[in-house]
């Protein structure tokens, strides 16, 4: 047999967890908390579960009451006329579903897709097996802000879309207004679409504010959007985001929605419509998150590696040249796990050929004591 992915292995995300449970090691690969969704939540979920008439399939697009409940926080939130829950939201199994509907209703063989790197990993492996032809453009570094005039030179007849996520993982980049005029400005007058991924819309610090191209009225009228219940609410497990789009696209993406998964659990849609109208939640976590993010690079002030500055979403990136000039930061991670007690990811993970700028991720959604314990362990490494 061969194989239509002979190149990818294993998720870095996989591997990484997996070598964390066989070291013992605090797991700051995987991004994902070690604290708990809002107990209003799962007991909404308990109460749901058990609920007759609830255990069926959920309608093809989502609960009606979620996508209302979507729209009406969508509107308040980013200031946008409210997406019209018919036409406009659908509910996907976590935002991986999403992006992968997405890249199945849009991209042709011979297509062409504008990937930023780093990207998360699966962008690239989903687009191939549409047929279409990844065309990466690498963030500039050490800002991981994007280069336009590389994107212009990249964009072709074929591009059949522009991959954007913001903010950024793993590097917590946030894109700007001005980034949301300048694209639009090259893709006028061309049939490219923009699919945007903002699972972190609601982690941005030190008083910035998300920018959603839902915000941009020339390239929300062809752009997909997507977030994730995972990550506003502590719950990656659950696997429940979103996509809003155009009428247009979005019948697109239903069309193979339907046939993914056809629906998204029904309980867990029905918690997640209980306390989505509750925006003091939403509100809370950049503070929170915020401290969590200043907590750990405080705790590693000291330690021989040196954090880049993040805007936004869960994760710090940093160089470890201090520790180890010359290792490649496949090697260093794994060392680290086994070593120090720490799991990480290296940050050549995120590029398709590998590319290696001696960085390695944090994921800091994590109590305060995890945090701790792991900064003990990464000064006694140091
Ligand atoms: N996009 C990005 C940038 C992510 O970091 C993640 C989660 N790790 C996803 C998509 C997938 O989101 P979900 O867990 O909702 O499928
Ligand atoms: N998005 C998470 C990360 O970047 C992991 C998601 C996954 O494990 N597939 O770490």
């Amino acid at each position: 047999f061969s194989s239509k992915l002979p190149d990818v292995g294993t998720s870095i995300f996989s591997v990484m967890t997996q070598l964390a449970q066989d070291h013992g090691a605090i797991n700051l690969a995987q991004g994902f908390p070690d604290f708990d969704p809002p107990q209003n939540l799962t007991d909404a979920l308990v109460r749901h579960a058990g609920a007759a008439g609830q255990q069926q399939y959920a309608p093809m697009p989502g609960l009606l009451r979620l996508r209302e409940l979507i729209s009406q926080k969508t509107a308040a939130l980013y200031h946008v006329p409210a997406p019209d829950p018919a036409t406009n939201i659908t509910i996907t199994s976590g935002a991986t579903e999403g992006l992968y509907a997405v890249l199945a209703a849009t991209v042709r063989p011979g297509d062409e897709v504008l990937v930023l790197e780093p990207a998360y990993d699966l962008y690239g492996p989903a687009i191939r097996l549409q047929g279409g032809t990844p065309v990466y453009v690498p963030l500039c570094l050490p800002s991981f802000r994007p280069d336009w005039d590389q994107v212009a030179a990249r964009l072709t007849p074929r591009t059949r879309l522009v991959l954007l996520n913001t903010p950024h993982n793993p590097s917590g980049a946030v894109l700007t207004t001005q980034d949301f005029d300048t694209l639009a400005g090259l893709l006028e007058n061309t049939d490219t679409l923009v699919l945007s991924d903002e699972v972190y819309e609601h982690l941005v610090f030190d008083g910035q504010a998300h920018r959603s191209v839902l915000q941009h009225p020339a390239l929300a009228a062809r752009a997909f959007v997507l977030s994730s219940f995972g990550k506003t609410y502590h719950a990656t497990g659950w696997k429940v985001g979103y996509c809003i789009a155009p009428a247009l696209l979005t019948a697109e993406v239903r069309r193979v929605h339907q046939f993914l998964t056809f629906s998204v659990s029904t309980p867990t849609q029905h918690a997640l419509a209980d306390v989505l109208a509750d925006a003091d939640h939403y509100r809370e976590l950049p503070a929170f998150y915020q401290q969590k993010r200043d907590l750990f690079a405080e705790l590693l002030r000291g330690t021989g590696f040196e954090l880049l500055p993040a805007a936004g979403a869960y994760f710090l990136l940093a160089r470890y040249a201090a520790l180890a000039p010359q290792e490649p930061d496949t090697e260093f991670a794994q060392r680290l796990t086994r070593e120090a007690g720490v799991a990480v990811v290296p940050v050549s993970a995120f590029y398709h050929d590998g590319r290696d700028e001696g960085l390695i991720r944090f994921c800091f959604a994590k109590r305060s004591e995890t945090l701790q314990e792991a900064a003990l362990r990464l000064h006694a490494f140091s």
